[in-house]
């Protein structure tokens, strides 16, 4: 308070002192000469004044237009006090900017040198900005591209279905045309309602391990199958004319038979899931009667059930486009697991409903449930809550698994709603793209 009053008293003494002085040459002026000439004197004074206040002001002008630590004006008196101040605080603001410039340079060359690319888009997709990694990965440019459409630039289906769909839960993998041979990770965070920032991550080399290991995992499943497909049907054909055997062989043979079954079914499953693994998307993109497919699926777990559940349907009138086996293989998982995870005498409904403009296939049961912490990781192969039961029910253990991966082909998620003891609601839920639009539908539009 006592630095802006001193401040105040530095501009406005010198003012009254100079005042002052030419009232005090004018009355003695006046005084000597007489009155005629101090009034002179005094209307001259006071244009001096008043015209050195113009010079100072069209000074003050002047400099406005482009301030400039260089360019401030000097002067005198109040005004030397008035420029003293501007300089002073047009110092701290450039000082202020420039930090601020170097603030803004370090940043952009942390991101810069980050192994992976970072692209900032509008809410129209239009680019804002990108390091230059994100300009290798995707075949962009800064310079050139600014303020365009990502997807005008980037044309590949896979991404521009992506970004276009909207639902970034889940990474995109994908080979951009830019760059042949070359495997990339592609996510979307929304970090402003209208601003986005898409990631890309060269994962060439761990795709390639992968990859590796997908096909070792099917040729060791696809070698193991023949020797055991011989195995099973030597050890049927023996069980079959065993008529001779003691009870206690039978029953190891028995044994066996079920041992080499669930071997068949756990190699079955492994080459299910390596064949959906190798490949983005679905074999062939069909329209599926989603009704019809969930009566079908209901008629196998009924013969699965024998009659120790409550099976029912409510099924509307829907299409879905994609693989119809793998839809098949995927919601029969979820209906197998209801009925095995479902005590005698509970009640299983199998859903095909309109959900947020797209489809759920969903099956409820009132089963054992699952608890809350286990939900995440129903999908990890070999996951399971209750190891036993899921052996003593034919379990492989990849169920869910199989499950997963037909929806990411699909670009569906599974939802999984579930109390212990009251029961489960698995929903498969495919986006708008994939439902085929009714007839009634068709016509409206
Ligand atoms: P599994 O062959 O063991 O059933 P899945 O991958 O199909 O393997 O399922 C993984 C685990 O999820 C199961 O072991 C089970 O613990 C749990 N699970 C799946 N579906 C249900 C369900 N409807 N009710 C209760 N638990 C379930």
């Amino acid at each position: 308070m006592s630095n802006v009053a001193g401040g105040r008293h530095r501009v406005i003494l010198p003012a009254i002192v100079r005042l002052a002085i030419v009232g005090a040459i004018c009355a003695g002026s006046g005084w000597l000469f007489g009155a005629r000439v101090g009034l002179w004197l005094a209307v001259a004074g006071l244009g001096a004044l008043y015209l050195g206040q113009l010079v100072y002001l069209a000074a003050l002008g002047n400099w406005l237009e482009r301030p400039s630590l260089s360019t401030i004006p000097n002067g005198i008196g109040a005004w030397g006090e008035v420029f003293a101040r501007l300089y002073r605080q047009q110092r701290a603001s450039e000082i202020a900017q420039q930090r601020l410039i170097d603030n803004e340079e370090r940043f952009r060359r942390t991101i810069s040198a980050l192994p992976d690319g970072i692209i900032l888009i509008d809410a129209s997709l239009q680019i804002e900005w990108c390091n230059p990694v994100a300009e290798r990965h995707l075949g962009v440019s800064l310079k050139r591209d600014l303020g365009l459409r990502l997807t005008n630039l980037v044309r590949d289906p896979a991404f521009v279905a992506y970004i276009t769909a909207g639902r970034y839960e889940q990474p995109l993998l994908f080979t951009p045309l830019s760059l042949p041979g070359a495997t990339l990770s592609l996510a979307v965070v929304e970090f402003e309602p209208a601003r986005s920032m898409v990631l890309t991550r060269d994962i060439t080399q761990s795709e390639r391990v992968d990859a590796m290991r997908r096909d070792f995992v099917g040729n060791v499943s696809h070698e193991l199958r023949t020797p055991l497909t011989v195995i099973k049907g030597f050890l049927e054909s023996i069980i079959d004319g065993g008529s001779d055997l003691d009870s206690t062989r039978l029953h190891h043979l028995h044994l066996m038979h079920e041992q080499a079954d669930r071997m068949h079914r756990l190699v079955e499953d492994l080459l299910t899931l390596s064949r959906l693994e190798s490949q983005q998307g679905p074999d062939v993109e069909e329209e599926v009667d989603a009704a019809q497919l969930v009566s079908q699926v209901a008629d196998e777990a009924r013969t699965l059930s024998a009659g120790r559940h409550r099976i029912s349907v409510e099924a509307q009138k829907l299409k879905i486009r994609g693989a119809r086996d793998e839809l098949r293989s995927a919601y029969g998982n979820l209906v197998s697991n209801a009925v095995r995870y479902t005590p005698v005498g509970g009640h299983i409904t199998l859903r095909c409903v309109e959900q947020d403009g797209g489809i759920a296939l969903q099956v409820q049961d009132t089963g054992i449930g699952v608890a809350a912490e286990h939900i995440p990781r129903l999908t990890e192969r070999f996951y399971r809550v209750d190891k036993s039961r899921s052996r003593e029910t034919g379990g492989t253990g990849l169920g869910l698994a199989i499950v997963k991966h037909v929806l990411i082909r699909h670009q569906a998620r599974l939802d999984v709603q579930s109390d212990i003891g009251k029961g489960s609601l698995f929903s498969a839920w495919f986006p708008p793209a994939r439902r085929i639009p009714t007839a009634g539908e068709r016509e409206a539009a």
